[in-house]
């Protein structure tokens, strides 16, 4: 109860200094359009819950990123919301993009170059399919190579029968893990995250390996190609921005690894799309001084992060904030845009 009680008076406090005074613009943040069997990142919405959205955004004024970048460097940031997607999924262009082109809603697509158009699915996925389709994993997880040692104890809980695997769809990685097997799946994510794409893929074989399964793209996992970054380019509605050509955690990389990832990145769009790139998103949000410094150092004028809040007068372009749009339907999104546009939480 006191929690409960803390939390209101924490909100109507934000919603007090911050949010009755401000213009409270926000960006919103996707990352697919589709149907997920698994999803405990929620980088899923539905397309009927898209379409939904879309209808609900017909409602506010939805500016694009360049628009937006100019009303804040001129002081003029006008109550409004920007349309982001991050990644560069296949689905994005055939999902979310007719859908946007009939309502006439601009909106901007941040790629990671180093998938555009390959047989390569994000390390997401194979995590989903070594540790969260059922069948039995070896009891004991342990990793010994030149970069990397790892060791993990799944005991009994190696096995998961059907019957729980309901409760694994609706499992969110952030919040508690309710067996063995997702916080292992959690400890893995935190370790590829901050490893080279080499590295990455060497600990993704071992890791199928050991869990005996055997490693399926599915298609539907896979993101855009050239050609179809080139059509999405095309329309005038559209802005392609960066995010990396690996997808690391650039924080945990030295400034001339991350001046690397963002320049290569920025290189390999303007060439494919034949215009220059203006911002980027960063991956997992994870910026530090001298990723700002690298941001600057490649000519782009903004970048957003991942963290959750509404853009005041004063943002830096450096670290735009974003709302995480989940699969809301309609009615769930208009209230969470609702609120952070009119109270700015
Ligand atoms: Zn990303």
């Amino acid at each position: 109860m006191n929690n409960w009680i803390n939390d209101r008076v924490s909100l109507i406090s934000k919603i007090l200094t911050k949010g009755l005074w401000n213009s409270n613009a926000t960006i919103l943040m996707y990352h697919r359009v589709a149907d997920l069997k698994y999803d405990p990142w929620l980088v899923g919405v539905s397309p009927e819950n898209f379409e939904e959205q879309v209808q609900v955004m017909r409602e506010y004024p939805v500016i694009s990123m360049q628009q937006f970048v100019n009303n804040l460097k001129e002081g003029k940031l006008s109550r409004s919301v920007v349309i982001t997607f991050d990644d560069g999924y296949k689905d994005n262009f055939y999902n979310a993009v007719p859908v946007l082109a009939k309502a006439g809603l601009p909106a901007t697509f941040f790629i990671a170059s180093g998938y555009t158009g390959r047989q390569k699915q994000f390390w997401a996925n194979d995590l989903d399919s070594i540790f969260l389709t059922p069948g039995p994993l070896p009891e004991r997880l342990e990793i010994n190579t030149k970069q990397i040692q790892f060791s993990y104890d799944l005991g009994e809980e190696n096995f998961i029968s059907k019957d729980p695997i309901k409760q694994f769809q609706n499992w969110i990685a952030w919040e508690s893990s309710p067996t063995k097997r997702q916080s292992l799946y959690v400890e893995v994510a935190r370790l590829i995250k901050s490893l080279p794409p080499e590295q990455e893929e060497e600990l993704l074989e071992i890791l199928y390996q050991w869990s005996g399964k055997k490693k399926m793209i599915d298609p539907a996992n896979l993101m855009m190609n050239e050609n179809e970054l080139k059509g999405l380019a095309t329309d005038g509605l559209f802005e392609i921005g960066g995010h990396t050509v690996s997808h690391p955690e650039l924080s945990a990389f030295p400034s001339n690894i991350q001046l690397e990832e963002i320049r290569e990145n920025v290189h390999f769009l303007e060439t494919v799309i034949n215009r220059p790139i203006q911002g980027m998103a960063y991956p997992y949000g994870a910026y530090n001084k001298e990723t700002i410094q690298a941001v600057k150092m490649a000519g782009l004028q903004y970048a957003c992060t991942t963290q959750q809040k509404p853009t005041y007068k004063n943002e830096s372009l450096y670290t735009l904030p974003r709302l995480r749009v989940r699969n809301w339907n309609g009615a769930a999104f208009k209230k969470r845009i609702e609120l952070r546009l009119k109270l700015g939480v």
